[in-house]
């Protein structure tokens, strides 16, 4: 279960008093060595109440450095947000997709003036802020990557906003051609077929079996009706395998 909106936090006093005194409220130098402990306390922090999940596209975050990144909601690089670089709030973890695709892509509906303090109204924003909205009023995600904008107008639109500027609407063509890749790259067919359907879980029997066909040159000439039946196996096999599990484990 992920979270549906962060609570909004300050930094602890020792952290924010090194902010102020390495910036002046200058706040900018986001990369400053002499912040990296703090970075590293925030990360491990953010991923904690984010229960491992990337803000925007909900989807699971390794802990591991490299697979997650710290995101500006207010991106520092657009004019006269820099101050905001430290800003507590503004601060969230995501995946690299999502960063990547977002970038500095503006996300408040109406430009500051340079001495405003951080806007924490919900009509200030075009975006669906992850301490501000709560996600559930606007995103319902079917079947892990299926992403629909809900609620009233003004929800809906704060959804597409986020939707289109992170690319989730094309998560499903990335999450075949993942699976696709995978399938095909796998050392042996047990390996490409294991593995297709632990980590594709979302992906329909059907699809995923003409996947397997079309990916391994092994099975090229088989039944589409025989790569089903191994698929349906292994699922309902792990199925009762995890069933077993929990039922020992309550015991
Ligand atoms: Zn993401």
């Amino acid at each position: 279960m992920t979270f549906d909106i962060l609570s909004k936090v300050s930094w602890s006093d020792e952290h924010q008093e090194r902010i102020d005194k390495y910036f002046k409220g200058q706040c900018s130098e986001w990369t400053k060595t002499s912040l990296a402990p703090l970075r590293k306390d925030l990360r491990a922090g953010l991923l904690k109440l984010q229960n491992y999940t990337c803000a925007y596209c909900r989807r699971a975050l390794s802990h591991e450095i490299g697979r997650n990144e710290i995101d500006h909601i207010i991106a520092k690089a657009i004019d006269g947000m820099a101050r905001f670089t430290y800003e507590r709030i503004n601060l969230v973890a995501i995946c690299k997709r999502c960063n990547k695709n977002k970038s500095d892509k503006p996300v408040l509906m109406r430009a500051l003036t340079n001495h405003c303090s951080y806007p924490i109204s919900p009509d200030d924003y075009l975006w669906v802020h992850p301490y501000i909205h709560r996600y559930s009023e606007h995103i319902k995600i079917h079947e892990g990557y299926i992403f629909e904008p809900i609620g009233g107008r003004s929800n809906k639109a704060r959804a597409e906003a986020l939707i289109n500027a992170c690319g989730l609407s094309s998560m499903p063509e990335v999450e075949k051609r993942r699976a696709f890749e995978s399938i095909s790259y796998a050392s042996d067919l047990h390996l490409s077929v294991l593995t297709a359907i632990g980590q594709y879980p979302h992906i329909a029997d059907n699809e995923l079996a003409k996947m397997i066909i079309d990916a391994r040159a092994e099975l090229t000439g088989s039944s589409h009706e025989t790569i089903l039946n191994m698929i349906v196996g292994v699922r309902s096999a792990s199925f009762e395998l995890i069933e077993k599990a929990v039922r020992a484990a309550s015991l």
